[in-house]
């Protein structure tokens, strides 16, 4: 399948259309930003690495039963997905205690609290992602009820097989963004990507930060410590 026009043009990802309308191409750059995109950099490789990363865990998510967009690797920073209208929620999952969270209910990093935690951001640059609750969603007409509990009920799937996964493979699995959207059938998957860009991995034993937090704190070795997960992740899924 190869790239036809450039349909979304983000800061670290492109999405090109294909011949056929039930796909898109997603193409995964070495450009890295934080802070709303104040800071910037290239990476060389990092696309690579995150589209590796991504497609292993959508493949083992897959083999789980578990629906997202990917469908396979078609180059070393390339992935052919379902084409899906995106909702602009951002779920995200906490195992551990870390980043904003930490300074907003002023707790210690790397404290794992007695619940997982879910929050929802709003997709909305101009308000700058606010975080926002159910009801809120429902009311903006973002998502029904029904529909945050089965975006609640996949990200629950994905974060329990995600965090054996990770243990197994020596990593911490700290927290995660997860993206979804609605195909043309309807049917409400998971998009985008999961790699070290959206979520906080720690080696297990050193609690080293491998993943953007190394970019946010100029800890420097970014390609590195993602390629490190990489590794790991492929040294248990092969
Ligand atoms: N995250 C992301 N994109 C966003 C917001 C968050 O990929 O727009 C990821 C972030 O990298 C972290 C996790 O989601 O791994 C939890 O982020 P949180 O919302 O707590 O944000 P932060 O701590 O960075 O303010």
């Amino acid at each position: 399948m190869d790239r036809q026009q450039l349909v979304f043009d983000g800061y670290e990802k492109q999405i090109y259309s294909t011949a056929d309308p039930d796909t898109v191409i997603l193409h995964f750059k070495d450009d890295i930003t934080a802070y709303d995109n104040i800071r910037r950099a290239k990476l060389t490789g990092k696309g690579a690495v995150n589209c590796g990363i991504s497609a292993l865990l959508f493949a083992h998510l897959g083999g789980k039963h578990i629906a997202t967009h990917f469908i396979e690797k078609i180059s070393a920073d390339e992935l052919l997905c379902r084409k899906v209208t995106p909702i602009p929620i951002e779920l995200v999952v906490h195992n551990y205690i870390a980043g904003s969270l930490a300074d907003k209910l002023d707790l210690p990093e790397g404290m794992k609290p007695s619940t997982v935690i879910y929050d929802l951001r709003y997709n909305s640059s101009e308000l700058g992602d606010p975080l926002i609750n159910d009801s809120q969603a429902v009311a903006l007409g973002i998502a029904s009820f029904s529909e945050l509990g089965e975006m609640y009920d996949t990200a629950r799937k994905i974060n329990s097989c995600l965090v054996k996964l990770f243990d197994a493979a020596g990593l911490k699995f700290v927290d995660m963004k997860l993206q979804f959207g609605k195909t043309s059938d309807g049917a409400l998957i998971v998009s985008d990507e999961i790699s070290p860009d959206t979520c906080r991995i720690w080696d297990a034993d050193t609690d080293e930060k491998l993943d953007k937090d190394r970019f946010r704190h100029d800890l420097g070795n970014i390609v590195d410590a993602y390629g490190s997960v990489y590794q790991k992740l492929k040294n248990i899924l092969g």
